[in-house]
């Protein structure tokens, strides 16, 4: 929607001299101009303990998780005694609706306190304060004002006036704080060490730079830190980074001087604060709830994505912009290219990877992935491109040991292109290096898209090659990455999903297959292949028919991410999805009616290993897979071939079943 690259990693510092912002986790990023928007945190660090001891409100979705945490251990507890440090308009809020969450579940046994070092409330006025000591009374909180909290020790809070509060729980909502890094920016900053803005939001000692929101302060308008001024900040901010992007004058952005608060008091009612203003009651909490849902549901309920005007359908990027399995055995089918007498495995039996030997030289695994990028974040992008690629050396149950790099970039300003080709290649090193592959070449060029792929050469292992044939009626069948990254992409690009699920497929897209690998070796793997863009069941069927088997699958044995079951059952399908339906026709005909069958066809990028493992070792290579932190699971297991062609039936339990052969005897 708004035409940004989102890149999920942490700002830890700036280097002003060559515009680029350094980042925890990425490359440093190259600025023209930069937006500098990072909230503010309570400030625990210079009181010692603070961060050990006590649960800091921000960043919000750490607190969120460890709040839920502090439910399950308080629920055993006899009784518990809560400490709220800080009493400004959040420390307020949060003691009141934490006693009124935790009476519920714990009645009379909670003792929620609440320590500040000024008066409560110290920005609003008298009749506010007053209101709030009375209702903080009622709801029974005590309230220690005027004592500062000099340092906390586990389980207590010591004051700089002597004052000693046992806690068995501190929650921490001080004064908001600025973040360290910004110190070493050289930016003016105020005395508290907030970005010092001008009334365009711009740095007055950067014209490149810009802040808004908590981590900012306007000179000659600052305002206390709160939501209100932060989100009226956008649209001008918007407006002036594309301004100075333009060379165009900047638009003043002054604040409004009052804002009004609703402080929610826990019990579905708020008090409302302005100025001289006050009032309390259960309209003010619907309003509140009112206000803060819809701006909410202005980001998270977003229409669906639509193509560009005059453009086809969306198509998907990774391995779901695959030429179709069926065009491509065609083609191949009528190429009939020459082969060698040092082809040990190509064309003529397809594996994962291609098998060449020369006169006098040990023989080398020989693969090549190419494909468009399904995520924004260039980085990231070359991190899945190479962990993809490596897949093929290591379902052959190889070593990689070198590889070329093929790129396209659209084309652009020259260091927009050199900062995204950096970007996608040290992405591809970051995994290729750690894998024990060198980059010993490659060629880029311009292309209508940003595409990324790898030419990695491997060495077998002397005796413990992996094909696709191999499986024995009886082996288990593994799987080592749930399945869904087709489904989930797909979602993703026309806005359907939270990113949340998004994150968790991408943490399996990054995740090497080398560990799975050595552990299906060290098991005796029969057969192995990885799963990609044609599916689970297309590439089953082709260690089915290179072994001359069928399968019998648990449909509930199958693990799906998050999510990708809801999104294929309501036709949300990558690009690739409908040239893998005909694998279906291999599922006996109920099968093909369970709703897990459209997973089943879901294109996978830098999916997972599908081995087949002696039956007798499956649980242990499978609790192995688990410890190495894989989200392995046993499917289902190879049964003798019934017809020409080989059959899938769903059998729930397949993998836990007495092994055929043995069962025969
Ligand atoms: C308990 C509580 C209740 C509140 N209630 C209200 C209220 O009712 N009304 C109101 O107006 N205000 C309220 N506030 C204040 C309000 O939350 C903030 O003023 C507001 O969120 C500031 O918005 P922001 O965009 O500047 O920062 P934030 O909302 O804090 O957003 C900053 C973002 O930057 C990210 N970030 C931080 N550091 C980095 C980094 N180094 N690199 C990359 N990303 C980073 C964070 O993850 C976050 O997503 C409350 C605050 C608290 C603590």
């Amino acid at each position: 929607f708004a035409g940004a690259r989102l890149i999920r990693d942490e700002a830890i510092g700036l280097n002003r001299a060559d515009c680029v912002l350094l980042c925890d986790a990425h490359p440093p990023i190259r600025y023209d101009v930069l937006s500098i928007d990072i909230g503010s945190a309570p400030r625990s660090d210079d009181v010692p303990g603070a961060a050990e001891h006590a649960i800091a409100v921000k960043p919000i979705d750490r607190f969120a998780a460890r709040w839920e945490a502090l439910l399950t251990r308080t629920r055993e507890m006899p009784r518990l005694r809560l400490a709220v440090v800080g009493g400004g308009a959040g420390g307020v809020e949060l003691a009141l609706s934490a006693q009124h969450r935790l009476a519920g579940l714990k009645g009379d046994t909670v003792e929620v306190t609440l320590v500040t070092r000024e008066a409560l409330l110290p920005s609003h006025n008298a009749r506010v304060r007053r209101l709030f000591e009375q209702i903080l009374a009622d709801h029974r909180v005590t309230v220690h004002a005027g004592s500062a909290v000099v340092r906390v020790a586990p389980g207590v809070l010591l004051c700089a006036d002597g004052r000693r509060v046992e806690f068995d729980e501190a929650l921490w909502v001080t004064q908001a704080g600025a973040a360290r890094w910004l110190a070493d920016t050289g930016l003016p900053l105020t005395p508290e060490g907030f970005i010092a803005v001008d009334d365009r939001l711009r740095s007055p000692g950067d014209p490149k730079i810009f802040a808004a929101g908590d981590v900012a302060t306007m000179l000659a308008h600052p305002r206390e830190k709160a939501g209100v001024y932060a989100v009226r900040q956008g649209p001008p901010l918007a407006a002036n980074l594309r301004r100075a992007l333009a060379g165009r004058r900047l638009r003043r952005a002054v604040p409004q001087k009052r804002a009004l608060a609703l402080i929610g008091t826990g019990d579905e009612q708020a008090v409302a604060s302005r100025g001289a203003f006050v009032a309390y009651g259960p309209r003010l909490w619907q309003l509140k709830e009112w206000i803060d849902r819809r701006w909410m549901r202005r980001y998270t309920e977003l229409p669906e994505m639509q193509p560009e005007p005059g453009e086809g359908p969306m198509r998907c990027g990774g391995c779901a912009a695959k030429v179709p399995a069926a065009v491509l055995g065609r083609v191949m089918g009528r190429l009939h290219p020459a082969t060698s007498g040092a082809v040990m495995i190509g064309l003529d039996s397809p594996d994962d990877a291609a098998l060449i030997s020369f006169p006098g030289a040990p023989p080398l695994l020989q693969t090549v992935d190419f494909f468009r990028a399904m995520v924004d974040d260039p980085y990231l992008f070359g991190r899945i491109a190479a962990t993809h690629a490596l897949g093929d050396i290591y379902a052959m149950g190889g070593t990689p040991e070198s590889a070329l790099a093929i790129a396209t970039l659209p084309p652009a300003r020259a260091p927009i292109v050199e900062h995204d080709l950096f970007h996608m290649l040290r992405g591809g090193l970051d995994v290729l290096e750690p894998a024990g592959a060198v980059l010993i070449g490659g060629h880029s060029a311009e292309g209508a898209e940003l595409a990324l792929g790898f030419a990695v050469t491997g060495r077998p292992r002397p005796g413990k090659l992996m094909r696709k044939s191999g499986l024995s009626a009886g082996d288990r069948l593994v799987l080592t990455k749930p399945l869904g990254t087709g489904a989930i992409l797909a979602a993703a690009a026309r806005g359907l999903i939270s990113s949340r699920l998004v994150e968790a497929a991408i943490a399996t897209m990054v995740q090497s297959a080398g560990s799975a690998a050595a552990c299906l070796l060290e098991y005796r793997a029969s057969a192995c292949t990885d799963v990609t863009g044609f599916g689970l069941l297309g590439h089953l069927l082709e260690m089915l028919r290179a072994s001359e088997m069928d399968a019998v699958l648990d449909p509930e044995a199958i693990p799906a991410l998050y999510g990708a079951l809801p999104l294929l059952g309501s036709g949300i399908t990558s690009s690739l999805h409908a040239d893998n339906v005909a694998a279906l026709a291999a599922l006996d005909p109920v099968a093909q009616l369970h709703q897990i069958a459209p997973l089943l066809i879901d294109p996978q990028t830098a999916g997972g290993l599908l081995a087949g493992i002696p039956a007798d070792r499956a649980a242990t290579c499978l609790a192995e897979l688990r410890r190495c932190g894989y989200q392995a699971a046993l499917i289902g297991r190879v049964a003798r071939l019934r017809r020409s062609e080989p059959r899938i039936r769903f059998e729930a339990g397949a993998a836990q079943r007495v092994p055929e052969l043995i069962a025969a005897k």
